[in-house]
């Protein structure tokens, strides 16, 4: 597969999918995947995401993992498993020292809830950047969690396994929003399968 410069066009009149199937892929990996991508959450375009019930998790422009896989899959919609990585913890020894050797930038970040930390299923849009003439891919993450916080700035690992369907230039807030709520149906029922399930528990997301 190769990446399209040219998103598929849809219309309104014309739903995308009236009946798509709820499993896609192989039944296990194959590849191009596992894909391993980490990186720190920035903030992205502000389109779509949480006005859509849906946020997305950016990981940077120039993150190599992102950018490595031009030319291995198409743009579009996957599905694999993510990881929110805690900040890192100092040493209660050392905490009474001298700051200037804590100069992680992760360490003031707020905690979140412990089950914040775990391993979640996720679907994850890759688009080429609108703001570097689309010569860059740009990776939308949305952990299938509810978080009880915000988490900008966190490192966050993820896992990709598959391929849901191409990007769609849709007409309509309801058709996308439409599709997103199946994105997410279809990434679980792809993940249940237990060679996909079996990489919700690779070392990966605990190295
Ligand atoms: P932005 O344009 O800055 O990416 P979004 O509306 O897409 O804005 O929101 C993304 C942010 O929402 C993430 O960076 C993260 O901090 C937060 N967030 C909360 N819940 C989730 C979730 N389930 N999946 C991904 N991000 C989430
Ligand atoms: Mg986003």
């Amino acid at each position: 597969m190769v990446v399209n410069s040219e998103p598929t066009r849809i219309s309104a009149q014309s739903p995308s999918h009236p009946a798509r199937p709820l499993i896609v892929g192989p039944s296990s990996p194959s590849p191009p995947y596992p894909i391993r991508l980490r990186g720190k959450v920035c903030k992205g375009f502000g389109r779509g995401g949480k006005d859509l019930g849906c946020p997305t998790a950016n990981l940077p422009d120039d993150n190599a993992g992102v950018q490595a896989m031009r030319g291995k899959v198409d743009t579009g919609v996957f599905y694999g498993f993510a990881r929110v990585i805690p900040p890192t913890q100092l040493d209660p020894d050392d905490s009474d020292l001298n700051s200037s050797s804590n100069l992680d930038p992760n360490s003031s970040l707020s905690p979140l809830s412990p089950t914040s930390y775990l391993v979640y299923p996720m679907v994850m849009s890759l688009g080429l950047n609108p703001f570097y003439k689309n010569s860059d891919l740009t990776a939308e993450i949305h952990i299938l969690h509810q978080f009880d916080n915000d988490f900008y700035n966190f490192d966050i690992k993820v896992l990709v396994l598959g391929y849901i369907r191409p990007e769609l230039d849709y007409v309509s807030r309801e058709a996308l929003v439409q599709d997103i709520d199946i994105d997410k149906i279809v990434a679980r029922r792809c993940l249940e399968r237990e060679a996909y399930t079996a990489f919700s528990r690779d070392r990966f997301f605990w190295e």
